[in-house]
């Protein structure tokens, strides 16, 4: 017999960092939540030691844990148990993050050893997208054996927040998930698109890693690889320093001059005239206006556009910069409930609108209690 699952403590061990969150899974609610932070740098000296202090923040044991894990390569195609054959599956990953990886499957061991007997389910950032993206989509144009021997594709990211969106938004429109044809646009720090068709990605905007596509915080996203060879050369930059210098010192922030990117300061300095702010936010709204015409041609036509993210939640500025891009597609910007939409789910889009457009919260915490649960039920 399946013992029950009421409570879920979903974690997000980072490498300085522990986040969690404990669901009451019959209602769905959030029983408590917290921060463990400077792991090994004068905190915690580990995330075993990290756990314990969320063990005394926690009433009781929880039922099962669900971890969030950066990437699940092809093999975890759904969430996962962490079986001892599953962790060393998830090992043979770190190369793919090897910044994230090892502090996620840190994660895992240290609740083994602090929750003995509870289990531990692996939700993976990569999985939504690996299980149905088309090769065509997929793949890179360069030799395959580069595929072969290392596994150079694209994989996509951000698929818990994707997923959760897809599934509210069919909900919200009334349609089953297997039908439902969507441009699910997730605007945060990282940003990411997907095309979902009948319910599962067929494209994604992030990569091999979570650097192409849009312009983000301090990502430069979509860049002709010989420019970065160029300047790599001129240069005389390193893999590292190069890599630095794409995901950490580019996007938004080198655009603006806002340091981390920051959307908010970026809308307040180009509202003072700023030049350089102003290009950040179009080059932003223009790259996402153009993957959702390009993603609403893949699915054969969107039933919604939805927004999600720090960005897409709460910024009316950038959004309406998006939609009032999306003419040809017939879609219509109701400026008014876009002002006030903040945090909340709601139509942006005008009566009229031939696509509606959606704002709607993402909850990657309880996605991921969520699909722990149902991968416990079996
Ligand atoms: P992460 O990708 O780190 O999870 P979030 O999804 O929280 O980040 O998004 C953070 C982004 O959302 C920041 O650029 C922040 O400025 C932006 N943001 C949050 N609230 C607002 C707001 N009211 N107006 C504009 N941007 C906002």
């Amino acid at each position: 017999m399946k013992r029950e699952i009421r409570t879920v403590l979903v974690v997000n061990s980072g490498s300085s960092s522990l986040k969690y969150q404990l669901f009451d899974m019959k209602t769905e609610t959030r029983l408590a939540k917290g921060l463990v932070e400077r792991i090994g740098a004068g905190g915690p000296a580990n995330h075993a030691e990290a756990l314990k202090e969320v063990v005394k923040a926690l009433a009781a044991k929880p039922d099962a844990i669900g971890h969030r894990i950066l990437h699940g390569g092809e093999v975890f195609r759904d969430s996962a148990l962490m079986t001892k054959a599953n962790f060393a599956k998830a090992k043979k990953l770190v190369k793919f993050g090897p910044l994230h990886m090892p502090a996620n499957l840190g994660g895992v061991e240290a609740c083994e050893k602090i929750f003995p007997g509870v289990p531990n389910v692996g939700v993976f950032d990569t999985a939504f997208h690996i299980a149905t993206m088309p090769d065509c989509a997929g793949m890179y144009a360069i030799d395959p054996k580069f595929y072969r021997k290392y596994g150079i594709r694209k994989y996509g990211f951000h698929g818990t927040s994707h997923k959760f969106v897809t599934q509210a938004a069919a909900k919200f429109l009334k349609k089953p998930l297997a039908k439902v044809n969507l441009v699910t646009c997730h605007l945060g720090n990282g940003s990411s698109l997907a095309a979902i068709k009948q319910g599962g990605v067929v494209d994604t905007t992030m990569g091999l890693t979570p650097l192409a596509g849009l312009v983000m915080g301090t990502r430069c996203g979509d860049i002709d690889a010989a420019a970065v060879l160029s300047i790599m050369e001129s240069e005389k930059k390193t893999p590292a320093e190069m890599d630095t210098l794409l995901n950490k010192q580019s996007g938004l922030q080198a655009l603006s001059g806002v340091k981390g990117g920051d959307c908010r300061d970026i809308c307040a300095k180009a509202a003072k005239g700023d030049k350089g702010a102003e290009l950040a936010l179009e080059m932003l709204a223009y790259r996402v206006a153009l993957y959702i015409g390009a993603y609403n041609t893949v699915i054969g036509g969107a039933d919604a556009i939805v927004m999600t993210g720090g960005i897409g939640e709460n910024s009316s500025e950038v959004r309406a910069r998006i939609i009032n891009r999306l003419g040809a597609l017939g879609i219509k910007l109701d400026r008014k409930v876009n002002d006030k939409t903040r945090g909340v789910t709601a139509v942006i889009s005008a009566k009229g609108s031939k696509i509606p457009v959606v704002v709607l919260p993402t909850n990657e915490e309880l996605m991921i209690a969520r699909d722990t649960v149902r991968v416990l039920r079996g």
